[in-house]
């Protein structure tokens, strides 16, 4: 028989193997639904394969070699020798490791696995292309179907990630052979996270940025800690230009750039690393066929329960609009999954961490102080410098801050910001503590292990409440 004429029912059709989707559907055949999930690509989406885990793996080995070369004021003498095939091969078991976890965990919790192109072709049934010729399709009807396509990099006009030295961040994430000189267009979370690795590699790291500063969104005092650690990496900044083209030059390429004047600058590099943000991936399934509302950017509008416009179709994760985080992707995809089994579930915008792997790290929760007087409130901070904490310090990283934003009389915790050592796992007390309505009284009395970085979290709701030890009261 011809695959394409075989047609199956199913009762959730779960589209994209992401962290949004392959957790929805596990979570749907949890809750005892017939389960179908199909990929075109790998398990794990972008974030396992090209996105979270291979750039933590990179920032982490880059680290090593980074602190052990900068560790002589601790009396500890190394030059590390960076072998980046070897790196990579590391990266790639870690990868391998988590994508055949996920398979398995699917499987095991009875969800079909399909490989291939889904496409609507109305509001209850989707055709699903097999890769490869004379691989041919089939249908599926479904009784529910969530959408997580997820997202890819936004391209920039002259640089098509197909030309061999402009790279996108899957690219750059593969790279065994590190360039002597790399250009990388935009400073947000993602071109400063791979800025930092190569520069940690050895490679002479330039930076062209739009807009006058990194990390756009973050408060300068946060994002100033991680410039200065930037510079000091020799990391090389330059602000308010455009990148507009490129053409090759003997062994390497020269980049233009354009400042808002149309004054152009060029640089010399080997390879030039787009980051300037992505977009949603949604037109080859073609939402629209099942009658799916989408927006001029691709991205499809959900309610607090996930659902689109159409009432058997929910959208998960990045092609459901910011923030374009994995773990947001899993939280909404389980939240779709159980609203379809009937349960009472819905997301909590307020208590979505988000961090950025740069050095050092940055974590934040819930609202910033000007955020906080915008939404009406009265608020009062709480601030703890890593300089004051005996554990950053023996650690010798002790740059940066955390910071408590709370209500100024009834004293919950409104949000949190932390630049510094480990700010991504420190993080989680404070989204915590916003999920469970907890006040700064009940952070600053929890007795915390000594000496832990975690004492900052602490210490920095003792001074929002003029009772600090270990710093001095604002
Ligand atoms: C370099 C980088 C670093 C990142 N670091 C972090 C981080 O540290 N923390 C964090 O929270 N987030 C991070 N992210 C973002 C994170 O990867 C995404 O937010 C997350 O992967 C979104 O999950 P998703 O399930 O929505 O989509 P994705 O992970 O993009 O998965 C979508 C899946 O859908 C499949 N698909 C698409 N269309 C079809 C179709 N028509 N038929 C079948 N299958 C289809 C794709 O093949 C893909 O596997 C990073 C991203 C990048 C690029």
């Amino acid at each position: 028989m011809v695959v394409g004429d075989v047609t199956t029912g199913t009762e959730v059709l779960v589209v994209g193997a992401g962290p949004g989707g392959y957790v929805a559907a596990i979570r749907a055949a949890q809750n005892g639904l017939d389960t179908t999930l199909v990929d075109r690509d790998a398990y794990g989406g972008t974030c396992l394969n090209y996105g979270c885990i291979p750039s933590k793996a990179l920032i982490s080995a880059t680290d090593v070699a980074h602190d052990a070369r900068n560790a002589e004021e601790m009396g500890v003498y190394a030059d590390p020798l960076i072998r980046a095939d070897e790196m990579q091969e590391w990266k790639a078991g870690v990868v391998d490791q988590l994508t055949s976890g996920v398979e398995k965990l699917c499987k095991a919790n009875g969800v079909n696995l399909i490989e291939g192109e889904a496409t609507f072709v109305d509001d209850s049934t989707a055709r699903i292309a097999h890769g490869g010729e004379g691989q041919g399709s089939e249908s599926i009807e479904f009784e529910h179907a969530i959408v997580a396509t997820g997202s890819r990099p936004i391209q920039i006009p002259g640089f098509e990630y197909a030309d061999d030295p402009v790279w996108s961040s899957r690219d750059a994430l593969d790279v065994e052979e590190p360039p002597e000189k790399l250009l990388v267009v935009g400073a947000g979370y993602i071109g400063m996270e791979l800025s930092t690795v190569f520069a940690k590699m050895g490679v002479d790291v330039t930076v062209v940025e739009m807009l006058d500063g990194i990390l756009p969104g973050y408060e300068d005092d946060v994002s100033r800690v991680v410039k200065k650690r930037a510079d000091d990496l020799g990391i090389d900044f330059n602000f308010g230009e455009a990148a507009s083209e490129w053409v090759e030059d003997g062994d390497g390429i020269v980049v233009t750039t354009e400042d808002e004047d149309g004054e152009e600058s060029t640089y010399d590099a080997d390879k030039v690393l787009v980051a300037v943000g992505r977009q949603p991936v949604s037109e080859s399934l073609d939402p629209e066929a099942a009658g799916v509302e989408v927006d001029e950017h691709g991205f499809i509008a959900t309610d607090d329960q996930a659902r689109t416009n159409v009432d058997n179709i929910y959208a998960v994760g990045d092609v459901a609009g910011e923030p374009m985080l994995a773990h947001k992707a899993s939280k909404e995809g389980i939240v779709a999954a159980e609203v379809i089994a009937g349960e009472p579930a819905a997301l909590d915008q307020q208590a979505i961490p988000a961090a950025v792997f740069t050095d050092p790290e940055i974590a934040t929760v819930g609202m910033t102080e000007a955020e906080a007087e915008e939404a009406g409130f009265e608020p009062k901070i709480g601030q703890f410098p890593f300089r004051a904490s005996g554990r950053a310090l023996s650690t010798g990283e002790s740059e940066g801050f955390v910071r408590i934003v709370a209500e100024q009389e009834a004293d919950f915790v409104l949000g949190a910001q932390i630049v510094g050592p480990e700010a991504s796992e420190l993080i989680a007390e404070l989204t915590l503590a916003i999920e469970m309505g907890a006040t700064l009284e009940d952070v600053a009395s929890t007795v915390h292990t000594h000496p832990t970085l975690a004492e900052a979290v602490m210490e920095a709701a003792e001074n929002a409440n003029d009772e600090a030890i270990h710093t001095l009261n604002r």
